[in-house]
């Protein structure tokens, strides 16, 4: 068990691969800080679930990742009933797909508030703890699209390549407190986040169902198959552990070959 006595925070966890990453953590004896939207019944049984399976404590925060003031909240409810914050995920986030002249621009100012402001806040809120203690993991979920771009997408891939430089920015800052910062870049992995962007695609692109999945979204997966969430959970796990500890400023793809093209 690598993060027996740590607390990880993974915002946006009450789904897809935060959820995974959460789950995956509490496997490894951290107690877990959930976060994210949903049905509260369905929230509250990944909860319990968490602390039942893996007899770990789990606490939700409903803060809202567009909002700094809840961050902060959520950082220091999370210290207070832990203690400490020792790993910080950031994978909050939304997508839109539209092209630029018909984007709304309050569509624009959300992505990047959920998608990438919430990182820098979350982070300044976790930092002075990390520093102090002298150990820390922060791990940002960006995506293929921090390196590459696709149409229709721009609020999405300036962000995650914002998320990409805040990564690097934070590493160099840390190096000399054994707190690394990394982000996981993954490609199409099928999560409700992905199903949901399938409509506006068709829309967007004039296709069916099964082109945006064949001809759009695995089109650029070489393998043709989607990451699932417990990949991107293993090495979210992978990169707390001491073996990882030299591991920082990295932007590790998990995209099937995609970003190799
Ligand atoms: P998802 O929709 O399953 O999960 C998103 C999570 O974020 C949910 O828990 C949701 O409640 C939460 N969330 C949304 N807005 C929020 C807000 N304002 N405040 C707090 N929480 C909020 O999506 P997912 O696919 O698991 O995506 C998670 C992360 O992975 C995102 O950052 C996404 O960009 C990234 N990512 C996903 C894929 C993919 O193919 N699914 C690929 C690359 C990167």
């Amino acid at each position: 068990m690598t993060l027996k006595t740590r607390t990880a925070l993974v915002t946006g966890s009450t789904s897809g691969i935060g959820l995974a990453i959460a789950r995956a953590f509490a496997a490894e004896g951290a107690n877990i800080v959930l976060n994210g939207f949903g049905k509260p019944e369905e929230i509250e049984e990944a909860r319990t679930g968490i602390e039942t399976e893996f007899g770990v404590r789990a606490l939700y925060s409903g803060a809202d990742m567009s909002k700094p003031n809840e961050i902060g909240a959520m950082v220091r409810d999370a210290q207070e009933c832990f203690g400490s914050v020792d790993v910080l995920v950031n994978n909050a986030g939304i997508q839109f797909v539209s092209p630029i002249e018909e984007f709304p621009a309050e569509k624009w100012e959300q992505i990047i508030a959920i998608n990438l402001s919430s990182a820098f806040h979350a982070m300044h809120a976790v930092i002075p703890g990390m520093k102090a203690r002298g150990w820390g993991r922060i791990i940002n979920t960006a995506s293929a699209h921090s390196l590459v771009a696709s149409p229709f997408k721009s609020a999405y891939v300036a962000a995650k390549h914002g998320i990409a430089g805040l990564t690097k920015t934070a590493a160099l800052e840390l190096a000399p407190h054994k707190v690394t910062v990394n982000c996981i870049s993954p490609g199409y992995v099928w999560t409700p986040l992905v199903e949901a962007q399938i409509p506006d695609t068709m829309k967007a692109r004039n296709l069916t169902k099964e082109q945006v999945i064949e001809e759009v979204m695995l089109k650029a997966q070489p393998t043709k198959e989607f990451v699932t969430v417990d990949q991107v959970a293993a090495l979210a796990v992978f990169l707390c552990s001491d073996a990882a500890s030299q591991i920082t400023g990295a932007n590790l793809t998990m995209d099937g070959g995609w970003t190799a093209q």
